[in-house]
């Protein structure tokens, strides 16, 4: 093959691409020219780009005012004081926390994006003339790709032949209208990158129709591989929390730069030396600052995508882990979501009478039974003629290997194959004996399809068209007898056996054909428009998950509304809904059972507002009125998530709170417009990963609760230490241990906390809430009191009683460090008594405590860390006195959390007393 490199594709005649490509267009590539390929060209996979610098990341962790005033406060140590030992450790410790900041991060990272790395985009490629779906990293120059609504465009592509092709190209050009492409003769040589509309490129998505092409570049080759710099920028992990916590970190600057100059003034008011007074303010400014929370907070979340991953929800935009703690409204999807997905046909109608089928799932063993049941002798024409045209309208497959029967497509289409077979027809004969010429895909919008079969006898070519009942009806004039002979139609006695149908859950197709002129071989939806020959309906069962069942339960009682949006039938949708249980959460008097895309489309804005809150079911609804709903439910300051799959259901997902795409059965597009996919495209994973979110919520609110203690109570100790004019009970240096050495052994522990048992049993939490409610303020400043009274107690007594500065500090620091490990039990639930929970529960907390134990022994024991720290071995007498002190605090808030408790439990006994009273 020749060079590739460096030709102007867009401006060659397509057969020319072919040629120069040398490839077939109706065959593909054989066997092995696509070995040699593969070496040659290696992997279709971008090179990633790489992220910033380590070192870069390393430096940006000093980017934090925080981090300021730490290095300002060791320069002037330093300068003022000469200290060199205080400085050091100053440094010593911003520098140690930026490595194990720069570490947590990247593998915090890392874990984001081998995640996002395991959803592989497949293509569709014609190989030794079979079509078949393959991962796109496999795909080689000269490969025939199809593309269709959904894809997203594996490789760059020459275009052969396209069919109303639209494609997206926002990721390549930013323009975010699509274009449309066409085949058309050559363009010239400078045409721009955007107007290349015989081109399609590699990222961007097909949003409409369909389009087949040779690839001409693959991996770093292509356009966008070009341009690395879009794909570098990967996002950060920034959320609505952390970004909160910056912007508490910058306000809580001004608080402690203004406490520091107070805290200064005082001493140097006072007559103290103004070294020591700076001492003071340093360590005031130091013990303020929680320097490991950022870290810790970055660490719980990406905890959370994981075990959210591992529960098969894969996170897209980091935002959404927080969000979906705060879910009020899950809308979902029925078929497949909620339901199992594999149809079979149960009930036939055709030519006027009923028939059933026998047999259950994709095996077509099974038999046709007249409406009482008994076997027929033969499949009536009127019958063979449906079962055709399901046969023949249907893009699936069904094979049998190793005694299992493997089907491949739309599982609706599937069943129509099992139909067919069971009426004695097999749909490959068919295919081959009256060719499909043409075709109208299944689009959502039109809930129809069609397809153009060549005519037996030459005559004639038949288009059978297949879709929603009420759809078909409407395009047919005629109704085909029993002996196929055509007689009027009469749509109502039609309608009306379909609705008892429907009324059973069952999802009902309706069938139809027109016979077009035998030179004819396109058809367009102006050809289906009317005057159809109806040949009957085919009804499928399609059960309720289980496991949706029991989700849906769980949500309910989670205070989240469960609300299914489908394209089905309202009566279909309705029987599902009640096996579901879907409708027992709305039994109040303004429930509206079920509303219809057509009744929505007659709603003003403000009156779907009004209604929107009051209904579980939406039946017939296309994905434009899908956006609609989530904003009326917004209107209504409901944080829903949405789910979709098609190329229409983008725009509802980007503006659901959670768009959430189907993993197997999404297109590229709505994955691309999701913040979070379903593996398994099940209902019950979206329960779990509301649940994850909740738990990571649960676990970021605690690992607050548990830091800002220390600040407090440390910024207390120097504060009270400085307004009383006595020595300082702690140490910048120490105080800067304390912070560094507790956070990441004990705060971290409770990222790894599992979940509450009540966890699903409350309500959804608000949105704009704030972290720190009223309740958990007055914890904070309660423990933060309580530290200073032990700490500062035990110093003021260790004096009293003669022992050094030394040992004094030394208890003080120690009994803080006992504070915080009791009170790290208390914090592992911030409700409920931690003996309820299992004090030993968390494996990784008693890990933390035994290595924090290691390092208080050190740092008081140690003879470098006593020179370097100024502390002193203690005597064991007062490690009794700390260890009581600590216990003390522990069962202090144990108490202060069951009176709360109790207050609660009377409140709702009251709630539940008045209630009963009114009643
Ligand atoms: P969901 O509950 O996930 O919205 P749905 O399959 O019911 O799924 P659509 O895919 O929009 O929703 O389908 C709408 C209607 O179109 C279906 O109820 C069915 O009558 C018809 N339909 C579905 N699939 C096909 C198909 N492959 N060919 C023709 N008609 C179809």
């Amino acid at each position: 093959m020749q060079p590739l490199l460096g030709r102007h594709w867009h401006h060659l005649p397509s057969e020319e691409v072919v040629q120069l490509l040398e490839t077939d267009i109706e065959r593909g590539l054989d066997l092995f020219e696509i070995q040699q390929r593969q070496k040659r060209f290696g992997a279709n996979q971008l090179t990633p780009a790489e992220g910033k610098p380590l070192f870069v990341r390393f430096l940006l962790q000093f980017h934090n005012p925080l981090i300021y005033i730490l290095l300002l406060a060791a320069a002037i140590t330093l300068v003022l004081k000469r200290d060199w030992v205080d400085a050091s450790i100053i440094f010593g410790v911003v520098f140690i926390n930026a490595v194990i900041g720069t570490i947590q991060e990247a593998r915090a990272e890392n874990a984001i994006r081998a995640l996002a790395q395991t959803m592989v985009t497949e293509a569709s490629v014609l190989r030794m003339g079979k079509i078949q779906r393959i991962p796109a990293a496999q795909l080689v120059p000269g490969d025939v790709v199809i593309l269709k609504a959904g894809d997203r465009v594996p490789a760059d592509i020459r275009l052969a032949r396209t069919r109303e092709l639209q494609i997206a190209e926002a990721a390549l050009t930013g323009e975010s209208t699509a274009v449309h492409k066409q085949v058309e003769k050559p363009l010239a040589v400078e045409m721009e990158l955007v107007d290349r509309n015989n081109m399609a490129y590699t990222s961007t998505l097909v949003t409409y129709g369909q389009g087949t092409g040779v690839v001409i570049a693959t991996g770093d080759n292509t356009e966008i591989g070009r341009i690395s710099s879009l794909i570098a920028s990967a996002e950060g992990m920034v959320t609505p929390l952390t970004h909160k916590i910056e912007r508490f970190s910058r306000l809580l600057l001004f608080a402690i730069l203004g406490l520091a100059g107070i805290t200064f003034m005082v001493g140097v008011v006072r007559g103290q030396p103004p070294v020591d007074t700076f001492t003071a303010a340093i360590a005031l400014a130091v013990a303020a600052i929680p320097e490991g929370l950022p870290a810790a907070l970055t660490v719980t979340l990406a905890i959370g995508v994981s075990r959210m991953a591992r529960r098969r929800a894969i996170i897209r935009k980091l935002p959404a882990v927080e969000t979906l703690g705060s879910v009020t409204v899950i809308c979902s999807d029925k078929t497949g979501t909620l339901t199992q997905n594999q149809m079979t046909v149960l009930d036939v109608w055709a030519g006027g009478q009923a028939y059933q089928l026998s047999g259950v799932g994709y095996d077509p063993q099974g038999v046709l039974l007249d409406a009482n049941g008994s076997r027929l002798a033969s499949t009536p024409p009127a019958v063979m003629e449906l079962f055709r045209a399901g046969a023949l309208c249907n893009d699936s497959g069904l094979t049998h290997k190793d005694n299992q029967w493997l089907a491949e497509g739309d599982p609706t289409e599937v069943s129509l194959l099992v139909s067919a077979r069971k009426g004695g027809l097999d749909e490959a004969h068919m295919r081959q004996e009256t060719p499909r010429l043409d075709e109208i895909p299944f689009e959502s919008e039109y809930q129809y399809m069609a397809t153009l079969q060549r005519g037996e006898q030459g005559q004639y070519n038949r288009v059978y068209l297949k879709g929603a009942l009420e759809v078909v009806l409407e395009r047919c004039a005629f109704a085909a007898a029993t002996d196929l002979q055509p007689y009027e139609l009469n749509r109502d006695l039609v309608l009306a056996h379909a609705e008892a149908l429907a009324g059973r859950g069952l999802r009902v197709l309706g069938f139809a054909y027109v016979d077009l002129p035998a030179g004819q071989e396109r058809v367009t939806h102006a050809d289906v428009s009317g005057g159809l020959v109806f040949l009957g309906l085919q009804a499928m069962i399609d059960p309720p998950r289980a496991e949706a069942i029991a989700a849906i339960r769980v949500s309910q009682q989670a205070g989240i509304r469960v609300k299914m949006i489908t394209g089905d039938h309202a009566r279909t949708a309705l029987a599902i809904a009640q096996q579901l249980g879907l409708q027992d959460a709305a039994q109040g008097s303004d429930a509206i059972p079920v509303l219809t895309g057509r009744e929505l489309a007659a709603l003003t804005d403000s009156e779907l507002i009004e209604i929107a809150q009051r209904v579980n079911v939406f039946a017939r609804v296309t994905p434009e009125q899908k956006l609609r709903l989530v904003q009326a439910l917004q209107a209504r300051n409901e944080i829903v998530a949405m789910t979709g799959d098609g190329v229409n259901d983008g725009p509802a997902l980007k503006q659901a709170d959670i768009g959430i795409a189907m993993g197997i059965t999404g297109t590229e597009v709505a994955k691309e417009a999701a913040d979070m996919v379903l593996t398994d495209d099940n209902f019950a994973t979206i329960e779990a990963a509301v649940e994850e979110g909740r738990g990571v919520f649960d676990n970021l609110t605690k690992i607050i609760a548990w830091t800002l203690p220390t600040n407090v109570g440390l910024g207390l100790i120097i504060l009270t230490a400085v307004l009383l004019g006595v020595l300082l009970p702690i140490l910048p240096g120490q105080v800067l241990w304390i912070n560094m050495t507790t956070v990441v052994v004990l705060g971290l522990v409770l990222a790894l906390e599992g979940k509450e048992a009540d966890i699903m049993y409350r309500q959804p939490r608000k949105k704009d809430a704030p972290i720190l409610t009223g309740g958990l303020l007055w914890r904070v400043l309660l423990v933060g009191f309580l530290i200073l009274l032990g700490s500062f107690g035990l110093f003021e007594f260790e004096l009293l009683r003669g022992s050094s500065i030394e040992v004094a500090r030394s208890v003080a620091i120690n009994t803080e460090v006992a504070i915080q490990t009791f009170y790290l039990f208390n914090t592992r639930s911030l409700s409920q008594s931690v003996f309820t929970i299992g004090l030993l529960t968390n494996r990784w907390a008693i890990a933390g405590v035994l290595v924090m134990a290691l390092l208080q022994i050190l740092f008081t024991y140690a003879s470098f860390m006593n020179g370097l720290f100024q502390t002193a071995p203690i005597p064991l007498q007062s490690w009794g006195m700390i260890a009581g002190v600590a216990l003390s605090v522990f069962l202090l808030i144990e108490l202060e959390k069951w009176i709360v408790r109790q207050f609660k439990n009377g409140r709702s006994v009251r709630k539940v007393q008045t209630q009963l009273n009114v009643e």
